[in-house]
């Protein structure tokens, strides 16, 4: 019997640790997987690279998300708001979508204890998966981004957005960059005149960016903030695709067995 194939689209791929988390949760489990990469160059044929190659299932990063949610037969929970999607699974050949980034962030900010209020920073695709599940839970989320182009998802949904513009800051416990400041710069995601009394006040502070500490967790943490990098929220999001992968929930062994192949170890 062949193995079923699960893959991981985007462009670029080649640096996705999706494959070595997901192989080492196959591996765990026993289950009869493999999960590679594919390249794909356009967003909008991934139904038919989906189907053509069989896979059972698939993960779906930069910049194919959209393209991913508009592609889908069926997009399930929270997806539908967000309007774009992370994982697909072949239901006798029918798409079915969902976001596992947003329940995968509610799960990695669970360590901080009891959150109430928070600032989020950047408004790009990541930025409303985290926005939409805040929401959802009933935590209150202010956006605030650089330019004011992409607020207007926001308030459709209800959601306080501001541009650097006109921000209005309150006092908020947990503050989030989902800008991809810091990814490969040494630059904060806003004004330190700005984000400095913020953090000052604030209790943790979340970077989606993960293994480093970015400029924005280092000014952070020298005002006493707890800080935590995207590790757990990548680890999340690739647990809850795998569940849906095997059709199971997964205890805590499977979990850390999949967090070792994330690094590496
Ligand atoms: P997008 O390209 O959709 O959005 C980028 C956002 O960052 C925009 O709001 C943009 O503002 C802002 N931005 C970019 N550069 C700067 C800067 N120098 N200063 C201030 N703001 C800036 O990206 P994504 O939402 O897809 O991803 C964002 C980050 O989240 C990336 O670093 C990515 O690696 C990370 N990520 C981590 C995950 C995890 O599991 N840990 C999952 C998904 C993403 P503007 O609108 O003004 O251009």
């Amino acid at each position: 019997q062949t193995k079923e194939k699960f893959v991981i689209f985007g462009n670029p791929v080649a640096h996705s640790k999706s494959p070595q988390m997901q192989n080492a949760g196959f591996e765990a489990l026993d289950y009869d997987g493999v999960y590679e990469k594919h390249h794909l160059e356009d967003g909008t044929t991934i139904k038919t690279a989906f189907l053509e190659n069989s896979y059972e299932g698939a993960n779906i990063t930069v910049p194919h998300k959209e393209f991913a949610y508009k592609n889908a037969d069926e997009v399930r929970g929270l997806a539908n708001k967000i309007q774009a999607v992370n994982t697909y699974i072949n239901e006798n050949g029918k798409i079915i979508a969902y976001n596992t980034d947003a329940p995968g962030f509610l799960k990695a900010i669970e360590s901080f204890g009891e959150v109430k209020n928070v600032l989020l920073l950047g408004a790009g695709g990541t930025a409303k998966a985290i926005a939409l599940a805040l929401q959802e839970k009933g935590i209150k989320v202010t956006v605030l981004n650089r330019s004011a182009g992409k607020l207007e998802f926001f308030k459709n949904e209800g959601i306080t957005s501001y541009s650097w513009d006109d921000f209005k800051a309150e006092n908020y416990d947990l503050v989030v960059n989902s800008t991809s400041a810091g990814l490969k710069d040494e630059y904060l995601p806003c004004d330190k005149e700005i984000l400095e009394p913020i953090l000052e006040k604030a209790s943790f502070a979340f970077d989606c960016v993960y293994g480093k500490i970015t400029p924005f967790l280092a000014l952070a943490k020298q005002n006493n903030c707890e800080i935590k990098d995207g590790e757990d929220m990548l680890l999340f999001q690739g647990v809850l695709a795998f569940e849906y992968f095997t059709k199971q929930n997964v205890g805590e062994d499977i979990v850390e067995a999949m967090r070792k192949g994330l690094k590496g170890e």
